[in-house]
Formats: structure tokens, C-alpha cells, sequence
């Protein structure tokens, strides 16, 4: 069975690439390489395409006829995301738009839709249900929250189903490093305090100690890329069994301090990692966990790599193996 996969050579789509085939179904990934890599596409056929583009979405959908679409294809910068807020309203919801309305005309009914707890905002208690009142407070959350509306609009009038995945901070790397994660720019904890271990840069900022959590660093709630692309296809499996629409939280319900991280990096990577402070980033809230019981007991979800030593380590892996090899270093 055929799965469209937007975004399959980034970083999340391309690790679900790998549950989906490794569950037995064929992954179509679908990227325009903006963000995405050539290397991270293993596990079935890329066709380099823009969701934006009507024909070429027709021309891929009518040759592999899928039978669901995995739509993680977007921007997700919440720092440019302020700066330039018409590149992700269009990229992100007109594209998306363009994708559903392709979908709607070819008759794919299910998707699974990469959302955010971007789209809570700054939270009203924790951990974070799904129920928590939206309201983003920048224009990366927006966009996303916006498609899950369009996703509520199309299935009440087309009967195109969904299920939204909230994540939290996506974070590790494939257990066998066969791939894992590399933006450019890298902007995420993980990565740069990995990146400070292997003395690729001198240290990592620490974006405010102010906070009022304990340690006075931001807390969040690291969620492993193979636990996340499990989920996937979960939803997929229950969406083909003809569940409804619906949206679910994915995080393990357990914060780390930005110092917790960079201290367990320290002790696994067995490396110093010099630290520096700096002011906060903006748009930073304190503490972000979320609660993801409900995929556990109507999905049957259990993630496997709950921990931060196993996120950490997993990570740390993938980070060795692109600077031993030239793989994910382009
Ligand atoms: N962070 C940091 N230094 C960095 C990058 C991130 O202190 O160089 C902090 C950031 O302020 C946040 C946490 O680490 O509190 C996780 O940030 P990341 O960008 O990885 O994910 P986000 O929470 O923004 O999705």
C-alpha cells in the first residue's frame, strides 16, 4: 500500500519513511529538498516536488494512487516565522490547502497532519491536555493551527478524515544511525550541545537562567524521533480502519531543564560542554509538557525511547557517524 509522504526527506517524515516500511507499507516521499535531504530518503521512492504545485501533485498522486497522505511537509522556524510571516502562511497553509484540495479531488480520504504545541501557546497548566484553549502566540503555531481547522472544515464537507499529531520537542536520532537529524541552520538544543561536545563550536548558549522553574533554565518535553514516527503510523493504521477525526498530544509528560540536558550530554558523550548564558530567546515559554495519555490508551502508543539518556545517546550516535562519514554534512 502506497503512502504519500510530504516532507519524507526531512527530519520526522524521514524517520516515519522507515516505521512505515518497516510496518509494511510503501513510502512516497514528496519534498522540494528546500529543508529536506536526498540521503534521508531510503526506504521507497522522492519525488522532488513542491506541495504548492497542483499538477505535480496530481501527476504523483494519479501514478502511485496512495491510499493515505502523512503531510509534514512545512516551515518551522518560530523565530523567522516572526520575521516573515508571509512565507509561512503561504508555504504552510496554502500549500497545505492546495495538498487537501488534491486529495479531496482524487478521492484520498485520510491524513495524518504534523501539528504542534506551538498552537497552545503560552500554557494555562501543566501538563498540557488537548483540550488546552489554542491560541499560538507565533505565526509558525498560527499556520499550523489554522490547517487543523482547514482539516476539521474538509472532513465535515468531503469527509476527508484526520488525525493531528501535537509534538513536543522531536528530538534523537534512528537507534541504527541510519539517519537522523540535520537542519541548516540548526537552531534546536540537542544538536548544538552535541555539537559543542565534539568541539565543533566553542560552547552552548544557554538562552536565560531566570526562569522560575527550579534550575531557573527552560524546561521541555523531549519526545524520540522513532517514538513519534511510531505514532504515525498508528494514527494511519486507525484512520485505514475508518476511525475519526481527532488530535493527539505526543511527548513522554516529563520536562528536562536546558542544564539537565547539557549536564547528561556531558556524562554520555563523556566531554566537556562549556556552556555560556545569554539573554532569553523570545517567544520562549518557561515550561512546555505535554500529556499525551490519550494516543496511549486509544492508540495503544508506548514509546520506547521515553528516557533522555536513550534521546541523548541515540543522538549523539547519528552526530559521530555524519562526522565520520560524509553522510548529512552536505
Ligand atoms: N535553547 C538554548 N540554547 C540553544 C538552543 C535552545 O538554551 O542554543 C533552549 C531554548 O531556549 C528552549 C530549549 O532550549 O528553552 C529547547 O529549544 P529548541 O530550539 O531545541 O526547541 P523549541 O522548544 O524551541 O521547540
Amino acid at each position: 500500500m502506497n503512502i504519500l509522504v510530504t516532507g519524507g526527506a526531512g527530519y520526522i517524515g524521514s524517520h516515519t519513511c522507515k516505521a512505515l516500511a518497516q510496518a509494511g507499507y510503501r513510502p512516497i516521499a514528496y519534498d522540494n529538498l528546500s529543508y529536506g535531504h536526498r540521503w534521508a530518503v531510503r526506504w521507497g521512492p522522492l519525488e522532488d516536488g513542491d506541495i504548492s504545485d497542483r499538477a505535480h501533485l496530481d501527476a504523483v498522486i494519479a501514478q502511485y494512487q496512495p491510499a493515505a497522505v502523512m503531510h509534514f511537509a512545512a516551515f518551522a522556524y518560530v523565530g523567522e516565522s516572526v520575521r516573515d510571516p508571509g512565507k509561512y502562511y503561504r508555504n504552510n497553509v496554502a500549500g497545505s490547502l492546495t495538498l487537501l484540495e488534491a486529495m479531496r479531488d482524487h478521492g484520498i480520504r485520510q491524513c495524518v497532519f504534523s501539528s504542534t504545541c506551538a498552537t497552545y501557546g503560552v500554557p494555562q497548566q501543566s501538563p498540557i491536555p488537548e483540550d488546552h484553549p489554542q491560541r499560538p502566540i507565533n505565526p509558525y503555531g498560527a499556520s499550523k493551527l489554522m490547517i487543523e481547522r482547514i482539516l476539521q472544515d474538509f472532513d465535515a464537507a468531503h469527509g476527508l478524515r484526520s488525525i493531528a499529531l501535537r509534538y513536543f520537542n522531536a528530538a534523537g536520532a534512528d537507534p541504527d544511525a541510519e539517519i537522523g537529524e540535520s537542519h541548516d541552520p540548526e537552531t534546536h538544543l540537542i544538536p548544538l550541545v552535541l555539537d559543542a561536545a565534539a568541539g565543533r563550536r566553542p560552547a552552548i548558549t544557554i538562552y536565560g537562567d531566570d526562569y522560575d522553574t527550579p534550575d531557573g533554565t527552560c524546561i521541555r518535553d523531549y519526545i524520540h524521533v522513532t517514538d513519534l514516527a511510531q505514532a504515525h503510523v498508528l494514527a494511519l493504521q486507525t484512520l485505514l480502519r475508518g476511525a475519526g477525526s481527532t488530535a493527539y498530544n505526543l511527548g513522554n509528560g516529563h520536562g528536562y531543564s536546558v542544564r539537565e540536558v547539557i549536564d547528561r550530554a556531558a556524562q554520555i558523550t563523556a566531554r566537556p560542554i562549556p556552556r555560556e548564558r545569554s539573554a532569553r530567546r523570545p517567544g520562549d515559554p518557561p515550561t512546555l509538557v505535554g500529556d499525551a495519555q490519550r494516543i496511549r490508551r486509544e492508540l495503544g502508543w508506548q514509546p520506547r525511547y521515553a528516557d533522555l539518556d536513550s534521546i541523548l545517546s541515540t543522538a549523539w550516535q547519528w552526530h559521530q557517524r555524519r562526522l565520520r562519514s560524509s553522510v548529512g554534512v552536505e
